[in-house]
């Protein structure tokens, strides 16, 4: 069992977790962005938590966001999602590598309620994302954005894009991999010219997600909102994916959390249904059943709380130390949220009770934000001593 933190984000967190389970099946069956959530998380503090003091936030650490996201993924994934793209991912590297300019810009954006998208996936580069091809060819003081990115969480609801391309000089040549910084708002009159949502993807879980194919077509994107990663462009690829590493803690955190939540359900109904005369509780199978599912919990909740506090040179946790919690976490939490529903005979396969959505949704894990499979191969080849190219930790093509 988890000790009752005194974390004053967690409080806040639990403090909204009853009203967000209330309303988790009504964005998954009517495949509605959760609005209402997003203000309260505003209210609470918990949008941007990890933005430094300085320009807006809290300065929470990514440790304390990893513990805000598992009481929110209980109750309502989509909500943790939106709790991890807000303090993880493309704000955070925005906050790391930022100019001055950038930071002032974005911060208000999230902390006023705007989940960040984050744009990496094409159609023909996956896994293999640094096979990209969209491309962002300067001219003069802008950056000429061209090319289309599927998957993208958010597409259509997010006002900030943190857009990963291929960085080409006015001569044409390549540069390397930056991130560029699109403003798109329509309802408050922000509208990027060439910037399209093509269209929806019909998802399994996660219903009230947007997930959505982006195109643009010669995108202005001024100078200024280049996101020029440490190293350069040449190896800004890798120093974007070490930003990435907080968003795999993150959505690791989500499926243990929606795991957790599925057990804390099976040890609430192995007490009240009976069969046979008395309690499915008192049954050995399922006793030894949802003692290795605790297991699995606890171990995920380990290895995401140490990689969230094992951080590299630039404060973003350790790849290695991220690929293995995330790719751990999200395989056990499938197993877990399945012998959940399992527990439950018909009644888990049915809507009254929340362990088939939580099931569609937290299918999802082993799949965004980096595969299971190339989450092992990144840390086979950390074991192994060798490169890995086709990892997306930068090795060029
Ligand atoms: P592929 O790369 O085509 O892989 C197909 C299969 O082959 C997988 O099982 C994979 O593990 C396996 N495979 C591939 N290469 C290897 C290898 N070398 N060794 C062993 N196995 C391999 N992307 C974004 O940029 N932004 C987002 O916001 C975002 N959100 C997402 C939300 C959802 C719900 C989903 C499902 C995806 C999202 N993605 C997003 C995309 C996600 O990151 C990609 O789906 C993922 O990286 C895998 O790419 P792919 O789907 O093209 O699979």
């Amino acid at each position: 069992m988890q000790e009752t933190p005194q974390n004053p984000y967690v409080i806040a967190a639990r403090a909204l977790a009853p009203s967000f389970a209330e309303r988790a099946s009504r964005w998954d069956e009517n495949r509605e962005y959760c609005w209402p959530n997003l203000a309260d998380l505003v209210k609470s503090r918990l949008m941007g938590m990890s933005i430094p003091v300085s320009y807006g936030g809290q300065g929470a650490s990514f440790h304390d966001v990893v513990l805000v996201v598992e009481e929110i993924a209980k109750a309502c994934t989509l909500s943790a999602r939106i709790v991890v793209e807000a303090n993880m991912g493309g704000i955070s590297a925005v906050m790391a590598y930022g100019s001055e300019e950038q930071k002032t810009f974005c911060a208000p954006i999230v902390l006023s309620g705007d989940k960040p998208a984050i744009c990496i996936t094409e159609p023909d580069a996956g896994s293999a994302a640094n096979d990209m091809t969209t491309t962002a060819r300067k001219s003069g003081s802008t950056y000429i954005l061209n090319g289309t990115k599927h998957w993208i969480t958010g597409g259509g609801v997010s006002r900030l894009h943190l857009i990963f391309a291929r960085v080409l000089d006015e001569d044409g040549s390549d540069l390397g991999i930056g991130g560029f910084i699109l403003h798109h708002d329509p309802e408050r009159g922000v509208v990027a010219p060439g910037f399209e949502v093509v269209r929806h993807e019909r998802t399994m879980g996660l219903c009230g997600m947007p997930e959505a194919e982006l195109r643009f077509t010669d995108v202005v994107i001024d100078e200024t909102m280049a996101l020029k990663p440490p190293s350069g462009f040449g190896r800004g690829f890798a120093d974007l994916m070490t930003a990435y590493n907080s968003q795999r803690v993150g959505a690791g955190t989500i499926a243990m959390g929606v795991a957790a939540g599925a057990l804390e359900h099976a040890i609430r109904y192995m007490k009240e249904r009976e069969q046979f005369g008395r309690p499915i509780a008192e049954f050995q199978g399922l006793q030894w059943k949802l003692t290795e599912m605790d297991a699995k919990v606890h171990a995920s909740r380990l290895l995401l709380h140490e990689a969230s506090r094992t951080l590299g040179p630039t404060g973003f946790p350790d790849m290695t130390f991220a690929a293995r919690a995330k790719m751990f976490a999200s395989e056990a939490a499938i197993e877990v949220v399945s012998d959940a529903l399992q527990m439950f005979g018909a009644r888990g396969y049915g809507a009254d009770e929340p362990l088939e959505r939580m099931y569609r949704d937290v299918r999802m894990f082993t799949i965004g934000g980096g595969t299971a499979q190339i989450l092992k191969t990144q840390v086979a080849g950390k074991l192994l001593g060798i490169r890995t190219p086709q990892t997306r930790d930068g090795y060029s093509r």
